[in-house]
């Protein structure tokens, strides 16, 4: 079977990882801020908070934000769950944005006013406009878990240049990968030291009382990141480049060989002066469900990224709805097929060979 998207790991990340196992620190040791400070350094962030997850890291940044009730949030019905649930966890409403179908990132003109926050998503690893937001919330989060490694006109995918904080996932299908593991980055003091409060039960140390004093002044959660996974993801940070560079000549290579099949769409390029990271190459195929078994069947692992955040029943009736006719359209068409840097040409071309013969052949009945 070849998956859709897996890890790569080489003897210098198993060896960055043994090395920690045999250190003092196994937890809240120095790798977690040597991790971190790569994270600032490769996106240009002043600060990076490792956090256990990517869904962590939304939450974080949502509770950091000051996000509560009484909030709207607004996201893509095209995501992740983990993106609305950012909204929820802080007790605030979610509601969804109709994507533009260009992109199939959220249509930034439909950003509403009456939004306290916006969770901007990076959909398949092409960076989102926010510098076209006509209106900007006072919170905008990007939720990066696909966009690692991207950049835009305004550079990299993490520097904030247009929001408050951006939350990366470091699950093995991710650019980089720490096993589990997520990260916020942000230009704001303020806001790091809330990420980091939030990350560790909401204490705070008071050595004006007593060198073991402290006080918990919020709820926080343990959010921690391992020195064992940050050892494995500062390993692979040094890797991005390279894993980002193969992702796009899988991608092009698959591009020009979908080019004759106009019956099989092709994920939206991005503008000059855009770095894609292709964290999915997801087409768009009629009869898709079918289309995915037939695939699984001949050993190919596609995956279906995503059904609407809207359809679940957990999101029914959700407060601040519009219509997401665009999003609705693509969630019934998308697949993913396997992209990942280690892919070889060979397999990008058996991936193309039966896919045009299960579109074909299901076309063709129907
Ligand atoms: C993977 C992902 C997340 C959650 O990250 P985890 O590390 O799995 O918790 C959030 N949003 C999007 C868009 C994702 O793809």
């Amino acid at each position: 079977m070849i998956p859709y998207g897996r890890q790569s790991l080489d003897d210098d990340d198993i060896a960055a990882v043994l090395a920690v196992l045999r250190s003092d620190w196994l937890t809240q040791g120095p790798a977690i801020e040597e991790f971190e400070q790569e994270i600032c350094a490769y996106t240009g962030a002043r600060f990076a908070v490792a956090v256990s997850s990517g869904t962590v890291a939304l939450h974080a940044a949502a509770h950091a934000a000051g996000l509560g009730s009484g909030d709207l949030v607004v996201t893509s019905p095209l995501s992740f769950v983990a993106s609305a649930n950012a909204g929820r966890y802080v007790g605030s409403h979610v509601g969804f944005v109709d994507i533009d179908s260009a992109t199939l990132n959220t249509d930034t003109a439909l950003v509403p006013r009456s939004a306290d926050a916006f969770v901007a998503v990076h959909f398949a690893g092409l960076p989102i406009d926010l510098g076209a937001l006509a209106v900007r919330p006072r919170v905008v989060i990007e939720d990066a878990a696909h966009a690692l490694g991207a950049v835009t006109a305004d550079g990299p995918v993490g520097n904030c240049a247009h929001s408050d904080m951006c939350c990366f996932s470091f699950h093995p299908v991710k650019a980089i990968t720490t096993g589990e593991g997520g990260a916020v980055t942000t230009n704001d003091p303020v806001l790091a030291d809330r990420l980091r409060r939030f990350r560790h039960h909401g204490i705070v140390r008071t050595p004006e009382v007593s060198p073991v004093a402290y006080d918990v002044v919020e709820l926080g959660c343990n959010g921690r990141l391992t020195d064992i996974q940050a050892a494995l993801g500062r390993s692979q940070m040094g890797k991005l480049d390279a894993f980002v560079d193969r992702r796009n000549e899988v991608a092009e290579r698959y591009r020009s060989l979908l080019a004759r099949h106009p019956n099989i769409g092709v994920p939206p390029l991005p503008s000059v002066g855009v770095r894609h990271a292709y964290h999915l190459f997801a087409v768009q195929v009629p009869h898709r469900d079918a289309v995915v078994s037939a695939m699984r069947d001949r050993g190919i692992g596609v995956q279906v990224h995503y059904p609407s955040i809207q359809s679940f029943s957990a999101y029914s009736g959700s407060s601040a709805d519009w219509p997401c006719l665009s999003a609705d359209a693509a969630c019934s068409r998308l697949l993913s097929i396997p992209v990942f840097p280690t892919i070889t040409d060979d397999e990008v071309d058996e991936v193309v060979d039966r896919l045009v013969e299960v579109v074909a052949s299901l076309t063709e009945d129907g």
